[in-house]
């Protein structure tokens, strides 16, 4: 699978007006091979894996927040990366998640080709399944390098994409308690 990546990387290395063979470059298709392979192993993983029973008993009901928890993706429009911080709350009915745990969710997702919307649910839905929360909030927070390098060039903005589940949606000051905390 990686040579065959290689392959088509070497040739599209050439069709874009370099040699493949130069010095630098020899070992590139290679390379970038394995670390596109890297960028999208979230395709090879799945929530139950990645969870592994991480799922404890509590009795607390208030609100648990991670915030700022880092995010590596790549947009499916132009391969190229978006890059931000992802923020997730949840109200535990019962069960608490495991910490490190919401890290790993953020990175099975963002190492996909992706939309941000689309990651934005796929986080919230999956924390939703493994917790059964009152409510999931997502905000992600990212800069996209296919809008910064290319086109339009606006180099400073950035977007922000929301989902909130159950309590969050329905609840006005729940919802308004997570955004100022992650404001
Ligand atoms: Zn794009």
């Amino acid at each position: 699978m990686t040579d065959d990546i290689a392959h088509h990387y070497r040739q599209i290395i050439g069709q874009l007006g370099e040699d493949p063979d130069r010095e630098g470059l020899r070992d590139t298709p290679q390379r970038a091979a394995k670390a596109m392979q890297f960028l999208n192993a979230g395709y090879h993983q799945s929530l139950e894996g990645i969870v592994n029973g991480a799922v404890f008993e509590s009795q607390t009901d208030e609100m648990v927040l991670v915030k700022d928890i880092e995010l590596y993706s790549m947009c499916e429009h132009h391969l190229l990366p978006f890059i931000g911080k992802c923020h997730v709350a949840y109200l535990p009915n019962g069960k608490v998640l495991g910490l490190s745990k919401f890290a790993r969710i953020v990175d099975m997702y963002a190492r996909r080709m992706q939309i941000q919307e689309n990651l934005t649910r796929q986080i919230a839905e999956a924390v939703q399944q493994v917790t059964s929360a009152r409510g999931v909030a997502v905000v992600v927070e990212a800069r996209h390098l296919c809008m910064m390098m290319r086109g339009v060039e606006k180099q400073n903005s950035s977007m922000t994409s929301s989902v909130m589940l159950g309590d969050f949606r329905e609840n006005q000051a729940t919802r308004q308690e997570f955004l100022t905390l992650v404001s």
